[in-house]
């Protein structure tokens, strides 16, 4: 939604109801732990009132277990933390189950895959950001690939079902190479809203 055009939110959540798009990913920053701020609550409220998927909310934030019961009150199917922003990341992922959520960890492009080794059996899934946080339409940084490859073998090696998503700067362009290389769940911002039609941009990246 971080690409969507926000003097006409309903409009465009309306379009992605009736398009492919499994789910709404929701992009939260606070101007603390990402030099940027998005939307808040009141704005997600009315996000989530005329979405009709369900919604994949990714905290850019300092202190993200502060706000579990106001995720968990939009309806939310997930909600994703990030590895830096949590030194008690086990605490919080059962948190967020408990909740009632899926639970998911986020890793900045610089953050080794090491530092997630722990609870790989215990997230729901594992976000690889594929550019810095902070913006939308960046360009994806191409050493992700390698960095889904290595994580694809940590989680058959763990045996855990934990579903791999990408986000930043993914296009048609690289959509099947990510899918190639072990990515299950693909977030495009930019590529579908500044696309002349967005639902056919949506089932071009699907195929
Ligand atoms: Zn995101």
């Amino acid at each position: 939604m971080l690409a969507a055009d926000f003097g006409h939110l309903e409009r465009d959540i309306k379009m992605l109801n009736d398009s492919a798009c499994d789910w709404i990913h929701l992009d939260v920053m606070d101007g603390v732990f990402v030099p940027n701020i998005s939307f808040g609550f009141p704005v997600m409220q009315a996000m989530a009132k005329a979405a009709r998927k369900p919604l994949d909310v990714h905290l850019m934030i300092e202190h993200p277990e502060k706000f579990i019961p106001e995720v968990k009150a939009l309806g939310a199917h997930l909600m994703s933390v990030h590895q830096e922003a949590c030194p008690h990341l086990h605490r919080i992922i059962e948190q967020i189950k408990s909740a009632g959520m899926k639970a998911g960890i986020v890793l900045n492009p610089a953050t080794p895959l090491y530092t997630i080794e722990e609870v790989l059996n215990q997230v729901d899934l594992i976000l690889l950001m594929s550019v810095n946080p902070g913006f939308g339409g960046q360009k994806f940084i191409p050493q992700t690939l390698g960095k889904i490859q290595r994580l694809r073998k940590m989680l058959d090696d763990a045996r855990s079902d934990a579903l791999i998503e990408i986000d930043g700067g993914v296009s048609r362009t690289n959509a099947a190479q990510l899918f190639e290389a072990g990515a299950d769940v693909l977030v495009a911002g930019s590529a579908i809203f500044n696309a002349p039609d967005p639902i056919a941009e949506i089932n071009a990246l699907k195929a």
